[in-house]
């Protein structure tokens, strides 16, 4: 029993050896790191064979750690190459090259948290935008109307998109008790329009919504009035430097839809 013990230690020991061969893994590390070029001569890879050098030879006790390995060719290990560079330079240089390797692994994983964080705060908006459109309306919304939220909420964020949900709504129509499908239509095509108006300087923003409401006094006062065509008169008309009392009074005095084109016309 005893010296089948003291056998087992002595096969242990003869398969110790004096120089341990270096992993591939590091060599990979160490052939990345030195950009597949021989750190003596500054051939690369694949016009030279690679190898992996010790700096402070295995003999003097040098060990087989990051620092203490250089890229070298095989001419160059084998100091067979007239370029030698003294071992504080390389030393030096493989600290330095150390030190922005791990900066950049540490970037890295700093860079893909920030990134999975940003990437889980904008699922957590859009799930809330989604949600709350689903409250407001009882429609859900569909694909495209959720990448429609998605650009939304990048370029006016969580808070503008609510609210302007909130806004919206007023244009959802009711039949049967039930939200209709085209008003709900129609509520969302106007949400892009208010989060930008939303967006504008007070200023504009006082005459974006002005403008909102002589439209909405033009929907009732005019039988045949088309939203689509008015707007652009009106735009061409706030252009030509006419302000939105005027526009007001044109509205007062024109009786029909076709008067207030005719009048307006006349302004542009
Ligand atoms: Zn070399």
């Amino acid at each position: 029993m005893c010296w089948l013990l003291i056998f087992k230690a002595m096969d242990k020991i003869k398969t110790i050896h004096p120089r341990k061969p270096i992993s591939k893994r590091i060599r990979f590390e160490i052939f990345k790191r030195d950009s597949f070029t021989c750190q003596y001569c500054g051939k690369a890879a694949p016009d030279v064979i690679l190898e992996v050098d010790h700096v402070e030879p295995v003999s003097k006790g040098g060990k087989t750690v990051m620092l203490n390995l250089v890229t070298s060719c095989f001419k160059c290990n084998r100091g067979k190459s007239n370029v030698k560079l003294s071992d504080t330079t390389i030393v030096e240089k493989q600290k330095k090259s150390l030190i922005e390797l791990n900066e950049k692994h540490e970037q890295l994983k700093m860079l893909l948290k920030w990134r999975s964080g940003l990437l889980n705060i904008e699922n957590k908006e859009l799930q809330a935008s989604q949600n709350a459109w689903a409250q407001a309306t009882s429609y859900h919304l569909n694909e495209l109307g959720v990448s429609g939220i998605k650009k939304l909420l990048k370029l006016y964020g969580l808070r503008s998109v609510l609210d302007s949900m909130d806004i919206v709504v007023k244009y959802l129509e009711y039949k049967d008790d039930k939200v209709t499908k085209e008003s709900v239509e129609v509520a969302f095509k106007k949400l892009k329009g208010v989060c930008y108006i939303r967006s504008l300087p007070e200023d504009k923003r006082k005459e974006y919504q002005a403008l909102g409401s002589l439209k909405i006094t033009m929907r009732y006062k005019y039988r045949n009035f088309d939203e689509q065509w008015a707007s652009i008169y009106i735009n061409r008309f706030i252009k030509a430097g006419h302000t939105i009392d005027q526009l007001k009074e044109i509205i007062e005095k024109s009786k029909s839809y076709y008067d207030w084109q005719d009048e307006i016309q006349s302004y542009i």
